[in-house]
């Protein structure tokens, strides 16, 4: 039986070859999405080395992280953001991938004050994905980083994008790009980013290829998620 440790060595060292074939040559992170799994699973791949995880429901991921305070997980939120769990949010994570508006980012802020180091901050870009409400447009992507760049208590990182699914690689490299791009324009302006978060289960060998620095790899790494709450219809919705 294939364990999530076996799973975990050959994800590592599938993204430290893509990463020594990448023209970027950047360091890339593995981030651990266990939405859907169990506080269990988490725990046998931290035993396994993997210490940052990401999740996409609050409710969810508080009610795991309680079950897990001995361990020394970095929790990543990337699931879109209702206002009424900003509080949440903002005081249980140490990184967002999700911010795609100005007043989250203001209610994040205000919900980090007391709290040190600032919250890790990637915007989420919206790259023609028409499967996703989520997401800033590129047009409209500059004005919010400026906007959150001045907010004390989050640290602008970087970019996020979910590209419309596609197993053609050409399509997978086209939509990399465009984020690619966006990320590239921002720093030309003067905007200190590190971050690109692209890449899940099926693309992020590509995604490496064109300069992703964190791959979130949910069902590659856990297995098929089961079919929890809203999980198995939308990455979309924090209900
Ligand atoms: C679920 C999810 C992932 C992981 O997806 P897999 O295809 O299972 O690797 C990555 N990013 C986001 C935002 C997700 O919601």
């Amino acid at each position: 039986m294939t364990t999530i440790s076996n799973r975990l060595q050959d994800i590592l060292a599938t993204i430290q070859s893509a990463e020594a074939a990448s023209a970027y040559h950047q360091h890339v992170q593995l981030l651990a999405v266990s939405k859907a799994q169990p506080a269990s699973a988490i725990r046998e791949a931290y035993v396994a080395g993997q210490t940052i995880f990401g999740e996409n429901y609050s409710q969810e991921a508080l009610e795991k992280q309680k079950q897990l305070t001995d361990l020394a997980i970095e929790w990543h939120f990337i699931g879109p953001i209702q206002s009424n769990k900003t509080q949440i949010i903002g005081q249980n994570f140490s990184w967002v991938h999700s911010v795609d508006r100005l007043k989250i980012a203001q209610r994040l802020n205000e919900a980090r004050v007391s709290i040190t180091p600032p919250l890790q901050i990637c915007i989420q870009v919206n790259i023609s994905n028409e499967d996703t409400k989520s997401g800033v447009l590129p047009t409209q992507l500059e004005a919010l980083a400026e906007a959150i760049s001045v907010l004390p208590h989050l640290k602008l990182r970087g970019l996020m994008a979910i590209p419309a699914p596609t197993t053609n690689p050409a399509q997978q490299i086209a939509q990399f790009t465009q984020v690619r791009e966006c990320y590239d324009a921002l720093i030309n302006k003067g905007f200190a980013l590190d971050t690109l978060s692209i890449g899940m289960s099926n693309d992020y060998e590509t995604a490496i290829s064109q300069g992703a620095t964190i791959v979130r790899i949910g069902s590659a790494l856990f297995g098929a998620r089961a079919a929890l709450k809203n999980t198995a219809t939308s990455i979309n919705s924090d209900t």
